[in-house]
């Protein structure tokens, strides 16, 4: 048996995606072994995570204020806008270092069976977007299973008039997430996008 506050340290870690008990359990072994200035700085970190962050008004990403680091960056090319279901694939297409321009994060996929539809995601934000700022073209980067293809179909349809409209091309395999493409085969996706 271990001691009460050891296990529940454990069970927390287990939750984490990827981490099975034993893997908790050794994690919970070197928070404990150690020096205490570097466990404290971890559950630091964890307890101010929801407090510092928020969503970037303009494109949903994760900020620290009102705007998000990419969308402050005078640098990023506006006339270039990556639809994306969530953080995590900005984090991915970033990591290709081949796209430039800016992003806008639906917050999901359209999945009726899951009761998601246009209006619990960031669409309406997009379309007012768009009607305001005008890029030349939308690079639709949902991912590649069913409810991200039916997304960005609805996205295509809906789109405001004169918005050039292209989907990332299909060296993506069937039902992956961007987030666990690796870099090239992402790259080489986001070279060969296609208009509808
Ligand atoms: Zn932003």
């Amino acid at each position: 048996m271990l001691p009460a506050s050891l296990q529940v340290l454990i069970d927390e870690l287990g939750r984490l995606p990827g981490v099975g008990p034993r893997t908790a359990e050794r994690y919970a072994f070197f928070i404990l072994k150690a020096p205490q200035a570097q466990a404290e700085a971890l559950a630091q970190a964890v307890a101010s995570l929801h407090g510092s962050i928020k969503a970037c008004q303009r494109c949903h990403n994760l900020a620290e204020s009102d705007l998000c680091d990419i969308c402050r960056d005078a640098r990023r090319d506006p006339d270039l806008l990556a639809v994306v279901e969530s953080p995590l694939d900005i984090v991915a297409l970033e990591r290709t270092g081949m796209f430039k321009g800016l992003y806008h994060v639906l917050g999901g996929v359209i999945s009726p069976i899951d009761g998601i539809g246009p209006d619990q995601l960031n669409i309406k934000s997009l379309f007012n977007r768009l009607a305001k700022a005008k890029p030349q073209e939308v690079i639709i980067a949902t991912n590649a299973t069913t409810e991200g293809d039916a997304t960005a179909l609805y996205l295509q349809k809906h789109m405001p008039a004169k918005v050039k409209v292209t989907r990332l091309a299909r060296g993506l395999p069937m039902g992956s997430d961007l987030e666990y493409a690796d870099q090239i085969t992402l790259g080489r996706a986001l070279e060969g996008r296609r208009s509808f």
